[in-house]
C-alpha cells in the first residue's frame, strides 16, 4: 500500500515534461541547435570570492585540526550571523540568528514547511504559481481532488492576470496559509511596499500565516519594492520567509538557502521547524555554507551584483526586442522572468511547440504554473547574451 496522495499528482513535474519534449525534438533533429529560455537555471560561473572560499574550505577539510564533520542543525553561526547582519539589520530589520535556519535551498524548505500544518488547513496560492507549493500540499493530503479545470478542490486560488495587474485579490473565504512569492516566479511581477502591507494587515486581521518566498529578492531594482516581508510592520507575527542563493549567487549546483521563522509568530513554529529539521534534514555542507558566507564580503557583494546586472541587461534586451515585435510582455524589470502573451489563437503549449519546432527556442508554457497561466509563456533572462540575442532573432522570424 502506498501513500495515495502521491497517486493524485498528475503527470510529471512540469520541467521534466518539457525536458522530455525537448529530448524527443533533439533526437529527431540532431543537427539543430536548441536554445533554452525555459527552465530558470543560471549560466554564469560562480563569483571568484565564492570559488576562493570553496578552495579554502576544502583545504581545511584536508587537515585534522580544521576538519569539520556534522555541522550545527540550524547552520553554522558564521553564516547565520552574516545573514542577519547583511540581509536584515542592514535594512533596519531586527531578525536574530536563532530565527534563521540554513538549508540546501528554497525548494526543499517551501516544499517541506507544509509538514508543520494540520491536515485540514486551507491554503491559498496565487495562480499562476511556482508548482512546489501546491504539489507538496497534495503530498501532504491537504489539497482535495483535482478538478477538470486544473484546480484542487481544497486550494483557494488567487488569480493574477493582466486585468488585476498581477496583484492578487484577497481570498473569498477563510484560509489559514497564503503562499506569496515576490518578485514572482513565473510572472516576473512584484508588489510594492503598500501592496504587501495590505497582505500583512489581512493576515493579521484574518488569523492567517503568509509563507513568503523571496528567492528573487536580489533582482529588485525599484525603490518601493520590499526585499523582505519583514520590512512591513507586523510581519514577524504572521510570516515565514524563504531565501535562496540559487539565483542570488548562482548556487543551483552548490546548494544553499535559508528560512526565517520568527519567534514572534502567533503560532510557535520556530521550535517545531527546528525539531523537524534536526530529525529529517542532513544540513548543508560546510563548503556550501563557507561559499554562501563569501557573498557577504565586500568583494563577493560586488561580484554577485555584476552577474545579476548581466542577467538584468538580458531581461532589458529581451523586453525591448519582444515589445518591438508586438508581443505583450510583463515582468523583466525587477525579476529575471518575462511573462509573454502568446500569439492570438494559440495556447501556452501550442506556442511552446511552435517556438521549439520553428525557432528551436525553449520556453515554459504558462499553463504549467496554473490555469490562469494559459495564454502565456515564461522566458528567462538567465542565458548568455549571445545565445539570448540569437533566440530573439529566431523568434522575430516566427510566422
Ligand atoms: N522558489 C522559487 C519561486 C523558485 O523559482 C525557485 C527555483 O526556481 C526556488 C524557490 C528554488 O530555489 P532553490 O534552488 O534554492 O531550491
Amino acid at each position: 500500500m502506498i501513500n495515495e496522495n502521491f497517486q493524485k499528482l498528475p503527470g510529471a513535474y512540469l520541467f521534466a515534461e518539457i525536458a522530455q519534449k525537448v529530448k524527443a525534438f533533439k533526437a529527431e533533429n540532431p543537427e539543430m541547435e536548441v536554445i533554452s529560455l525555459g527552465i530558470g537555471d543560471v549560466t554564469q560561473p560562480l563569483a571568484p570570492a565564492v570559488v576562493e572560499a570553496l578552495h579554502k574550505a576544502a583545504d581545511e577539510m584536508a587537515v585534522a585540526a580544521t576538519f569539520r564533520g556534522y555541522g550545527p542543525e540550524r547552520g553554522y553561526d558564521f553564516l547565520r550571523e552574516a545573514i542577519v547582519a547583511n540581509d536584515f539589520r542592514a535594512r533596519g530589520i531586527d531578525i536574530e540568528a536563532d530565527e534563521v535556519f540554513v538549508s540546501d535551498g528554497a525548494k526543499s524548505d517551501t516544499g517541506n514547511f507544509q509538514e508543520l500544518l494540520g491536515a485540514d488547513v486551507c491554503i491559498a496560492v496565487t495562480d499562476p504559481v511556482y508548482p512546489v507549493y501546491v504539489d507538496s500540499n497534495v503530498m501532504g493530503g491537504r489539497a482535495g481532488e483535482l478538478g477538470e479545470d486544473g484546480r484542487w478542490s481544497n486550494v483557494e486560488y488567487l488569480p493574477c492576470t493582466a486585468e488585476n495587474s498581477f496583484v492578487p485579490e484577497f481570498p473569498t473565504k477563510h484560509v489559514d496559509v497564503i503562499y506569496l512569492c515576490y518578485p514572482n516566479n513565473p510572472t516576473g511581477t512584484t508588489l510594492t511596499k503598500e501592496q504587501l502591507k495590505r497582505w500583512v494587515d489581512y493576515a493579521l486581521e484574518h488569523d492567517a500565516l503568509i509563507f513568503y518566498d523571496a528567492a528573487y529578492e536580489a533582482y529588485i531594482q525599484s525603490e518601493d519594492v520590499p526585499h523582505s516581508i519583514y520590512e512591513i510592520p507586523g510581519a514577524k507575527a504572521c510570516a515565514v520567509e524563504f531565501h535562496s542563493y540559487s539565483k542570488t549567487a548562482g548556487f543551483t549546483g552548490i546548494r544553499c538557502g535559508y528560512t526565517v521563522v520568527p519567534k514572534a509568530l502567533r503560532v510557535n513554529l520556530n521550535p517545531l521547524w527546528n525539531r523537524r529539521q534536526s530529525t529529517k534534514f542532513n544540513g548543508t555542507s560546510y563548503l556550501s555554507q563557507r561559499a554562501a558566507e563569501a557573498i557577504y564580503t565586500l568583494e563577493g557583494k560586488k561580484q554577485i551584483r555584476a552577474t545579476i546586472d548581466y542577467y538584468m541587461e538580458n531581461a532589458r534586451r529581451m523586453r525591448e526586442a519582444l515589445v518591438g515585435m508586438g508581443f505583450t510582455v510583463y515582468g523583466g524589470t525587477d525579476a529575471p522572468y518575462l511573462w509573454v502573451r502568446v500569439l492570438e489563437g494559440t495556447t501556452s503549449w501550442g506556442f511552446f511547440d511552435k517556438m521549439l519546432h520553428e525557432a528551436q527556442v525553449v520556453c515554459t508554457p504558462g499553463v504549467g504554473f496554473g490555469p490562469a497561466g494559459e495564454g502565456y509563456v515564461r522566458l528567462t533572462a538567465f542565458g548568455q547574451h549571445e545565445a539570448t540575442a540569437k533566440a530573439l532573432e529566431r523568434i522575430k522570424k516566427l510566422g
